[in-house]
């Protein structure tokens, strides 16, 4: 639909393997034969449905697809070039530097990459501005955390602003939050913005610690957070106290089992309340969706009004880790690009 696609969007929940599209994924592909991967293992297609430790098996068939500098900046650019065609106007990229010994791509060279890919978008003039957080794998436990940390703050003191903050995501039924809080709490106080996964899957019993002894400057999921779906009114009442907005991702929940169906999103609990709810894609590669599809299907399932619409993305801006001055162009955008849409 014109109008969705046409919405200037604001993009804060995209890990970048997990946004490749199936084209540049056939691509990959063809290039690496000998590794036999075929497009089915790749992307989760429409009415299809993984368990979310099937996802995260998909990852592991994407990151050998994905192995050498050269595959990192095609990547990247593509990415960043289908949100912009998305009309996506400012993006937070999200991913989790990896050393590949058998091609010589380091943690360090990864991050550069990455941010080499986003300054050949913008001298290419494309209609976006990008902002990276490099993304720690909980997976790897606290001490790859605590390096993952060191990298983001050289990079965020030697990027022109490009490195912004740190996501905390992997594998969530894999360790426990509080022996990453010094990684973490490192990260903060060296000016990085924290944006974490937290209660995607339930009982994780970590949630109230993050809350309480960082806390993060938003939330990826949430899922389990309110009572109804067995977390607790406290637990909302931090949220709410800190005002920490929510990253939303609809078809990834449904498509990945969290949420048993659209209509039971936690989207709607939340945006009952007037909490800052911000819709993302997470990985529209594996989901196979776009930004502007994920407005549409909100605005479908949940009634929402073009108008309401309008607001919730004109409220992202605001749920941005962009720097003030940025905030400001983007609202002046929004205000130009109103009468062209309504
Ligand atoms: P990358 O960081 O390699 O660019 O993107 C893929 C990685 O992002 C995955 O290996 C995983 O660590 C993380 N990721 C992608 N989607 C999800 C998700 O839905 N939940 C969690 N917890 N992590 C995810």
């Amino acid at each position: 639909d014109l109008f969705y696609r046409q919405l200037p969007k604001v993009e804060l929940h995209a890990h970048l393997n997990g946004s490749v599209s199936v084209a540049t994924m056939e691509n990959l592909i063809s290039r690496k034969p000998h590794l036999n991967i075929q497009q089915s293992m790749t992307a989760i297609h429409k009415g299809q449905r993984r368990t979310l430790d099937e996802c995260f098996q998909v990852f592991k068939v994407i990151h050998q697809l994905i192995d050498t500098e050269e595959d990192i900046l095609m990547v990247a650019k593509a990415v960043i070039g289908e949100f912009a065609a998305d009309g996506v106007k400012y993006l937070e990229l999200r991913s989790t530097p990896r050393d590949e010994a058998h091609t010589g791509l380091t943690k360090r060279k990864y991050v550069e990459t990455v941010i080499e890919a986003i300054r050949q978008c913008k001298q290419e003039d494309l209609d976006i501005e990008v902002r990276f957080l490099v993304a720690i794998d909980r997976r790897n436990g606290p001490e790859v955390a605590m390096e993952t940390v060191k990298l983001a703050e050289d990079f965020m003191l030697s990027s022109d602003g490009v490195v912004v903050g740190l996501d905390l995501s992997g594998d969530p039924t894999v360790g426990h939050g509080r022996d990453l809080l010094p990684a973490l709490q490192k990260a903060k106080n060296c000016g990085l913005k924290l944006a974490l996964h937290l209660s995607e899957v339930p009982s994780q019993k970590e949630e109230s610690e993050l809350l309480l002894t960082l806390p993060p400057d938003r939330i990826g999921h949430g899922t389990f957070l309110h009572p109804e779906v067995g977390g607790s009114k406290s637990l909302v009442d931090k949220v709410r106290e800190r005002n920490v907005p929510l990253e939303l991702c609809l078809t990834s929940n449904v498509k990945g089992q969290t949420v048993a169906s659209y209509d039971k999103h936690h989207f709607g609990y939340w945006y009952q309340l007037g909490h800052p709810c911000v819709l993302c894609t997470d990985d529209k590669g594996v989901f196979s969706t776009e930004l502007s599809q994920e407005y549409q299907l909100a605005a479908s399932t949940f009634g929402l009004s073009q108008e309401a619409v309008w607001a919730l993305s004109q409220q992202a801006i605001g749920c941005s880790f962009a720097p003030d001055h940025l905030k400001e162009q983007l609202h002046q955008r929004w205000a130009s690009l109103r009468p062209h849409i309504f």
